[in-house]
């Protein structure tokens, strides 16, 4: 806090507040301005009481009295300022302070929350390409699956045509067998028929 004046034992809040204009103005992001805040930059009021002690209630505005003096109060002394400018006939203004509200984002905060996006984008990376694996797994497969079911159709054609073959084959022996039995019986006639010739030639022969 080495640019922060005091005024008569009060802090200047003015003074803390252009310091922090003109760190915003020069630094990149303004949000990075209060970088955990000292207890001290805590707005407090600092009027006194009617006891002379001091108000301490939280600064709600910096009022500024016409004669240059300068300083933080409360909602309170807001009011009984007013009453004093109206009876010595002097001006003060006021600007309300900011208030503290949702607090700005610390440079730790924002480090911490790049590392949290820089990390979920890797992940988010990392997501995508065992995505992108898997699919191409998948086609592998599907492309094995594919290979397997065509040699899978073949062989049952190449079985078909075995079978086909086999059945072709009986068909044939039974044919064949159909037609030695039909040879066999045409010898039988024939052998017969020489048979019953030779015994009508042989005695006419003889004769
Ligand atoms: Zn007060």
């Amino acid at each position: 806090m080495g640019g922060t004046r005091y005024m008569g034992g009060r802090l200047c809040i003015l003074d803390v507040l252009q310091r922090k204009e003109t760190e915003a103005m020069t630094s990149p992001a303004p949000t990075d301005v209060i970088d955990n805040p000292p207890p001290e930059v805590v707005p407090v009021c600092d009027r006194a009481k009617a006891d002379g002690t001091p108000c301490g209630e939280p600064g709600v505005f910096t009022y500024f009295w016409e004669w240059g003096e300068k300083g933080t109060c409360c909602v309170q002394h807001q009011f009984l300022q007013n009453q004093i400018a109206a009876q010595i006939g002097r001006g003060v203004q006021y600007a309300p302070l900011v208030m503290p509200g949702p607090a700005p984002i610390t440079r730790d905060e924002r480090t911490r929350l790049k590392g949290e996006v820089y990390a979920l984008e890797e992940e988010l990376k990392d997501v995508q390409q065992r995505g992108l694996e898997m699919y191409r797994e998948n086609a592998t497969l599907a492309r094995q699956a594919q290979a397997a079911t065509v040699r899978g159709r073949e062989t049952e054609l190449q079985l078909k045509d075995a079978l086909a073959d086999l059945e072709r084959a009986k068909a044939d022996l039974e044919a064949r067998d159909a037609e030695h039995g039909v040879l066999v019986e045409e010898l039988e006639r024939l052998r017969t028929l020489a048979a019953f010739m030779e015994n009508e030639t042989e005695p006419s022969r003889v004769d």
